[in-house]
């Protein structure tokens, strides 16, 4: 591995003066992790070991930055295409309980790769997979693996110990959360991940009350957590409370609290939300589909969360996990639903919404993002200093090519795919080269795990996937959705009155 990357000669997307994005011709260079200079013409002459990537007709963008993203699902993939969200919560998200610790490595492991090769850098990880003792330490070992920089949300997790009849762990808060939360800061502190992995809190039991949501916050704090991320859904189908005033009343709204969704916040969330610091990760595809409610990255009527939001890909096991189509799927969304509003009304927009441009979209999941997990300093933008977290798309591909050459921002929002991300680095590592994934070294804390494995094949990830989604696809054929989705609604308290197939 070379100790220094020279990208040369291509069309930068490099941030300015109110995050405007501007195209620039020009060579950056890496060294080690890091941006060391970004001009044309870099003379190399006097360095060693320099790995030159060409990039004529190419586009040089930031990393994108994922605020919400559950990567253990792989093996879920395909089955909630069709699903609103309480289905989801039966067959998806309490599968966490059917994963082996081998199919936790793999799942979370391609969830990183599909990530990284569609050109993402960074994630913010919602690890709601905390299944056993030891289940978050493996899920950890295949981000670590995987080169992907993640901010890991360890999640105590509602276990399902039995499908006949549905039944949840009696104790919401296993007696290994805390000793994990140490022995996982520790493991890292220790330079475990070499600090592009940073652990975080995911946390949604706030049922549980006052005294212990304080108590467990203040010790993932002191475990060195910056970011503690929370569902936060308000709508019929799950509850019409406030979690920003919740969390006030708590004490605990701070900056460092991330609320995924924020779909049917109100004016005086908002207010919190903002006062606080804190921010806000849309997923619009999952939200969408599901019935959360509006995006509020595009909502009109509250305009004061706007610049607290980012982007997320929520579920890969429902929509793909590429940021540039969640970006549009947002942007076209919020285009469409203002265009009704119109047409309610009689009348015709002449022109868009100024929130709704395809520039914004693209920093909502660039550096927006990364002020949304507090790393501005570091990711979400192509500048000096920075982390060398870079994506090289093809510009000149059938997708690309015309699009590319008028407007490079419009070209990756608007007209690219994973197919046409051709380099990844992240922390200055190539991860992705000439349109295919690098092989991955695993994590020695995984190795057991895997009997001893050293490197991955993407192939020998697919094997193994589909390996895993059999042995998951077995039980989940012995449950009975009807009865176990009704439990398990009845145990997130739903008015059921408010749950209809059509209006
Ligand atoms: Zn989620």
């Amino acid at each position: 591995m070379s100790s220094s990357i020279l990208l040369k000669n291509g069309t930068a997307l490099l941030h300015g003066v109110d995050d405007h994005v501007r195209s620039e011709k020009t060579d950056i260079l890496i060294t080690g992790n890091t941006i060391a200079k970004i001009a044309p013409n870099i003379d190399i002459s006097a360095l060693q070991d320099v790995e030159t990537i060409h990039c004529t007709d190419k586009i040089i963008s930031p990393g994108f930055v994922d605020t919400h993203h559950h990567l253990w699902q792989t093996q879920l993939k395909g089955r909630h295409a069709d699903e609103q969200l309480l289905e989801y919560m039966a067959t998806g998200n309490a599968q966490s309980s059917q994963y082996t610790e081998s199919s936790i490595f793999y799942g979370q492991l391609a969830g990183c790769l599909e990530a990284l090769a569609a050109g993402t850098t960074y994630i913010l990880d919602h690890a709601h997979i905390d299944v056993s003792p030891t289940a978050s330490r493996t899920a950890l070992a295949a981000t670590i693996s995987s080169g992907l920089r993640s901010t890991f949300a360890y999640t105590p997790t509602a276990r399902i110990t039995s499908w006949h009849p549905l039944t949840k762990s009696p104790t919401p808060l296993e007696p290994w959360v805390f000793p994990n939360l140490t022995s996982l800061s520790a493991s890292l502190a220790a330079g475990w991940g070499s600090s592009r992995v940073q652990l975080g809190l995911g946390f949604d039991f706030y049922f549980l009350g006052p005294a212990l949501v304080t108590e467990l916050f203040a010790h993932a704090k002191d475990c060195g957590v910056r970011t503690i991320t929370s569902h936060y859904v308000r709508s019929a189908q799950m509850s019409l409370a406030s979690l920003p005033e919740t969390l006030s009343t708590f004490g605990v709204l701070d900056q460092s609290i991330l609320f995924s969704h924020a779909t049917g916040c109100s004016a005086s969330d908002v207010a919190l939300i903002t006062n606080a610091g804190a921010h806000v990760s849309c997923t619009p595809a999952i939200e969408l589909q599901m019935a959360h409610g509006a995006p509020v990255a595009w909502r009109e009527d509250i305009p004061g969360i706007h610049a607290s939001c980012s982007l997320g890909v929520d579920c890969h096991s429902a929509v793909a996990a590429s940021m540039p189509e969640v970006m549009r799927t947002g942007l076209q969304a919020a285009r469409g639903m203002r265009n009704l509003r119109f047409e309610a009304a009689g009348v015709t927009p002449t022109k868009l919404h100024a929130a709704m441009g395809v520039e914004r979209a693209f920093n909502l999941g660039t550096i927006l993002g990364a002020r949304a997990v507090r790393a501005q300093d570091r990711i979400g933008s192509l500048a000096v200093g920075k982390l060398a977290d870079v994506v090289v798309f093809d510009a000149v591909s059938p997708a690309m090519v015309g699009a590319a050459q008028q407007d490079a921002v419009v070209a990756v929002v608007m007209h690219s795919s994973p197919a046409d991300v051709e380099v990844v680095i992240v922390d200055g590592v190539v991860r992705k080269r000439g349109g295919r994934l690098v092989d991955v070294v695993v994590d020695e804390v995984a190795r057991e795990v895997l009997g001893g494995r050293e490197t991955l094949a993407w192939k020998d990830v697919a094997k193994e996937i589909v390996r895993s989604r059999e042995e998951i696809q077995r039980e989940i054929e012995k449950i009975d959705f009807v009865d176990s989705k009704e439990r398990l609604v009845k145990s997130f308290y739903v008015d059921q009155s408010k749950l209809v197939e059509d209006i």
